[in-house]
């Protein structure tokens, strides 16, 4: 997927922000890397400006974020990753065996968070936060470690 740059620049403008070269290059950096942390944007940026550092990154995305043009959520313990805002309408499922994440719609929550609408009245953001667990392909490894063990405890105990 490719995002029309000239979106962002005449988006910044009409709401009187210039589209630096900083900004620019981070905008690309967040659009070309997907789930990246401040760190990763940094290695990119420096690539074409090697005079930018992480206090840059860090301002330029708050900046970014305020302006609705980037969004962040948490994969894990770490730092946070960002996205382009609208490409960001999905809710993140990490597994914590392999660290793969699902990127599932947001609308297969949709009567879980209707449910929380109806009973506390609260809007839930089901896409700042991931959802852990462990995807397909680990499970079935889990479930075929655990029939392993179970065979063997069975053995052991015959005796
Ligand atoms: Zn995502
Ligand atoms: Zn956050
Ligand atoms: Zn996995």
């Amino acid at each position: 997927m490719t995002t029309d740059s000239t979106d962002w620049k005449s988006d910044l403008r009409q709401r009187g922000y210039r589209l630096t070269p900083q900004r620019q290059l981070v905008l690309e950096a967040v659009d070309a890397l997907e789930h990246a942390t401040p760190d990763e944007i940094l290695v990119k940026v420096r690539k074409t400006a090697s005079g930018v550092n992480i206090s840059t990154v860090y301002r330029t995305l708050e900046l970014l974020e305020e302006l609705g043009l980037v969004s962040h959520a948490h994969l894990g313990h770490g730092a946070p990753t960002y996205h382009l805002a609208d490409r960001h309408h999905h809710l993140h499922l990490v597994c914590r065996d392999c660290s793969g994440v699902i990127e599932a719609d947001v609308e297969v929550a949709a009567e879980f968070t209707g449910k929380l609408r109806e009973t506390f009245g609260f809007e839930t953001d089901m896409k700042h936060f991931a959802i852990f667990g462990r995807c397909a392909e680990c499970a079935a490894k889990a479930a075929a470690a655990e029939t392993t063990v179970t065979a063997v405890t069975a053995v052991t105990t015959e005796k």
